[in-house]
């Protein structure tokens, strides 16, 4: 497992979950029990679910996967891994093995991840992607969970397009802007004086869920002013395999500096 690409995560508390912590919480269906499914088919595309976590949150998963689809394909276009392998699990030990080691520490407020063992920009192609929940993910919410999926389906499907190096927190935001629906940004948010840094999300707790929710408005904001198909060829430039630094990225596809962006940006947000 050492050798897991880390593709993104996304922070439980950024998603309103029922509960303020990943409780390990059992799920009720309804009156009639329903087998799981292992297999599903989605428009062409073959999910396999695997790993230990419970039949019911397999089962509500696989309810959204057609809407995640469509949300990814829209934004995305529809040229990704046909095969899409999701993994369940239902202690934090196999969450951790799945989702490629790590301290405790780290995953502490993580919801959901998705990961590679190997990834070829050259080839565009990427092997042993999965996307791993977190035990507590069968106490979510229907609205958190089928964010939590559309955000980690976006990183499947980009993986191949993103460079080890891409700016996480533009990664993070993008998959933000494609899965969370686009509620009011709250009063109070403080005017950014700079773009958002990967920094911002790698401390746990609350200053992580707010690094996710800056980089979710900053795609918003470039989707709103620019366009959704604009926000994707910034994504492309600024994250894919051989991209140019993010400033040298923003003049090349918005026309305009840092400064510039900034001052739309605080615009946009007040
Ligand atoms: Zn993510």
């Amino acid at each position: 497992m050492a050798a897991c690409v880390l593709v993104g995560v996304l922070v439980a508390g950024s998603v309103a979950l029922t509960s303020p912590t990943l409780a390990h919480r059992p799920f009720t269906t309804g009156a009639t029990p329903r087998a799981a499914p292992l297999v599903v088919r989605v428009g062409g595309r073959v999910v396999t679910f695997a790993g230990a976590g419970s039949d019911g949150l397999r089962t509500r998963i696989a309810a959204d996967l057609g809407a995640a689809v469509h949300d990814v394909e829209a934004f995305w276009g529809v040229d990704w891994p046909h095969r899409i392998t999701v993994i369940t699990t239902d202690s934090d030990q196999q969450f951790r093995a799945q989702a490629g080691g790590g301290s405790r520490t780290q995953w502490a407020d993580i919801a959901a991840v998705a990961v590679a063992d190997r990834v070829d920009p050259e080839q565009r192609s990427a092997s042993g992607q999965r996307i791993v929940f977190a035990p507590g993910a069968v106490g979510m919410s229907d609205a958190a969970l089928r964010i939590v999926l559309t955000h980690e389906l976006f990183h499947y499907a980009a993986r191949a397009d993103t460079a080890a190096d891409a700016p996480r927190w533009l990664t993070e935001g993008v998959a933000d802007f494609v899965a969370r629906p686009a509620t009011a940004v709250p009063d109070a948010v403080p005017l950014p004086e700079a773009l958002p840094s990967d920094p911002d999300l790698d401390v746990p707790g609350p200053q992580r869920v707010l690094g996710y929710d800056r980089a979710w408005w900053f795609a918003r904001f470039i989707a709103d002013r620019y366009g959704a198909g604009t926000l994707r060829a910034l994504y492309v430039a600024a994250c894919g395999p051989g991209h140019s630094d993010l400033p040298a990225a923003v003049e090349h596809v918005l026309g305009t500096d840092t400064a510039g962006l900034i001052a739309g940006w605080r615009q946009w947000l007040s």
